[in-house]
C-alpha cells in the first residue's frame, strides 16, 4: 500500500511516497521558491528515489506547475503516479479551526471549509488549499485527506484554551488557543511511549517540538492539556524567525509610535523576529558559528530562546503535577545537544538528570539522554509527520 503526502507550504512543497504499514519511502522531494523568477539554472525541485537524485531547473510560476513538474519527476523515474495504486493522498493542513479536529476526507463542501478558515492561518490555509485543488486535479480517482496540524489540541480543556477577553468577541472571531505541530506532538509522544514500553495512558509527558517553527506540549495520558502555539503559530517559544510570546501591547505601541502598519508589524513578528530578528540568522548551526566569534547579539539570541524554553518546561511541569517524560524532537530538538542540555540544566531536585555522553551521542534513532536513576526520562525522538500522516489517511480510507 501507498500514500502520497503533501506539505504545501507558502512558496514551497515537500511531498514523500511512502508504504505507511512499513514505513518505507519509495520517494520524496522538494519544490522551492515558488512565484520566484529564478536564474534558468537554479535548481528548484529535486525528486530521490532510491539511490538516484533527479532535478529540475527553472522558474516555477505556481503550486500547480510544481506538482506537475513533480509527477513528471516520478514518471522520469519510472514510478507513474497515475497508474500507483495509491490508497489515499495525504495532505498536512495547517489550521482545522474548531471544525475540524480528525482526519477528513476531502469533498468539495470540506474544500470550502478549508477556504474559509484561511481567516485563521492567512499564511498557511491558502497554500494548502492550492496544494489540494492540484492533486485532486492530478489524481482524481484517488481519495484525498487531510490531516489538521490543530486536531491533536482540539479538546485542550477550558482554562487552557481560553484567552482572558470578552466571551462574546472570542466566540464571534474564533478566537481561542487551537495549538499547531498536533500531527508531531502526537506521533512524539506515541513513540516515547512505545520507546519506554510503556502506555500513553499510564504518562504525562512534555514534547518540546524545536524546528525553525517551535512548540511545547503538555500531554496527560495521551490528551493534550496545553500546548504554547495559539490562535496563530505565533505564540510561545521564541522560533527560527517569530518572536513567540510578547507584551500585546508591543503590537500597538509600534503601530501608534514606530509608522507600522499591521501587515508591517506582522511580517516583523513571524518572518523578522526570533532568533533571526535578535542575530541575523535564523539557522542553530549558523548561530553556533556566530557565537563563536563573539558575534554581539548571537549568543543573546540563544540565551534569550534557553530562557523561553525553560519558562515552558517549568510552566508544563507543574500544570501536570508529576512529569514521566520529556522529549525533544524536531530539526533543533535532534541535532543540537547545548539546546536540550541548558533547557534541562540544574533541575536535578525535580528529578531531572542529563547523561552528558548520552546528550552528545551522534544518533539518529529515538534515546534516552537522561541517566538511568533519572526520575524523569528524558528522550530524543525523531518525528515523521509525513508518516503519521500517511497512516492517518490510510486508516481512514480502510
Ligand atoms: P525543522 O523545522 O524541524 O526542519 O528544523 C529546521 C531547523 O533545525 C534549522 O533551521 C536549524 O536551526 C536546525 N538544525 C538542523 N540541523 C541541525 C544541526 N545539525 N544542529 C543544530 N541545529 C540544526
Amino acid at each position: 500500500m501507498k500514500v502520497l503526502v503533501i506539505n504545501s507550504g507558502s512558496s514551497s512543497i515537500k511531498y514523500q511516497l511512502l508504504d505507511p504499514e512499513t514505513a518505507d519511502v519509495c520517494a520524496h522531494g522538494i519544490v522551492q521558491r515558488i512565484g520566484e523568477a529564478v536564474e534558468p539554472d537554479a535548481v528548484t525541485v529535486e525528486h530521490t528515489a532510491g539511490e538516484k537524485t533527479l532535478e529540475y531547473q527553472g522558474s516555477i510560476v505556481d503550486h500547480a506547475q510544481g506538482l506537475h513538474v513533480v509527477f513528471d519527476l516520478f514518471i522520469a523515474s519510472g514510478q507513474d503516479l497515475a497508474h500507483a495504486d495509491l490508497a489515499a493522498v495525504g495532505h498536512r493542513v495547517v489550521h482545522g479551526g474548531g471544525v475540524f479536529y480528525r482526519p477528513t476526507l476531502i469533498t468539495d463542501e470540506v474544500l470550502r471549509a478549508i477556504v474559509d478558515l484561511s481567516s485563521l492561518a492567512p499564511l498557511h490555509n491558502p497554500p494548502n488549499v492550492i496544494g489540494i485543488e492540484s492533486a485532486r486535479a492530478l489524481l482524481p480517482d484517488v481519495p484525498q485527506v487531510a490531516v489538521f496540524d490543530t486536531a491533536f489540541f482540539h479538546n485542550l480543556p477550558a482554562a487552557a484554551k481560553t484567552y482572558a477577553i470578552d466571551p462574546e468577541i472570542a466566540a464571534a472571531h474564533g478566537v481561542r488557543k487551537y495549538g499547531f505541530h498536533g500531527t508531531s506532538h502526537d506521533y512524539v509522544s506515541g513513540q516515547a511511549a512505545a520507546f519506554l514500553g510503556r502506555d500513553r495512558a499510564d504518562l504525562n509527558q512534555i514534547v518540546l517540538h524545536l524546528g525553525n517553527g517551535a512548540s511545547a506540549s503538555a500531554i496527560r495520558a495521551g490528551q493534550a492539556v496545553d500546548t504554547s502555539m495559539g490562535l496563530t503559530p505565533l505564540e510561545g517559544l521564541v522560533m527560527g524567525t517569530r518572536s513567540g510570546d510578547l507584551d500585546p501591547g508591543i503590537i500597538f505601541h509600534l503601530i501608534r509610535t514606530a509608522g507600522m502598519d499591521v501587515d508591517d508589524v506582522d511580517v516583523l513578528l513571524n518572518r523578522n523576529s526570533g532568533i533571526k530578528g535578535i542575530s541575523g540568522v535564523n539557522d542553530f548551526r549558523e548561530l553556533g558559528r556566530l557565537i563563536e566569534t563573539g558575534h554581539p547579539t548571537a549568543k543573546l539570541a540563544f540565551d534569550v530562546y534557553i530562557h523561553r524554553l525553560r519558562r515552558y518546561v517549568g510552566a508544563y511541569m507543574i500544570e501536570l503535577g508529576t512529569v514521566d517524560v520529556v522529549t525533544f524532537t524536531a530539526g533543533v530538538g535532534e541535532n543540537d545537544a547545548k539546546v536540550r542540555a541548558e533547557a534541562l540544566a540544574g533541575l536535578e531536585r525535580y528529578g531531572i538528570r542529563i547523561d552528558a555522553d548520552r546528550n552528545n551521542a551522534k544518533d539518529r534513532t529515538a534515546r534516552r539522554i537522561s541517566t538511568d536513576d533519572s526520575e524523569v526520562s528524558v528522550l530524543v525522538v525523531p518525528t515523521n509527520e509525513e508518516l503519521a500522516i500517511a497512516r492517518a489517511a490510510a486508516d481512514l480510507v480502510g
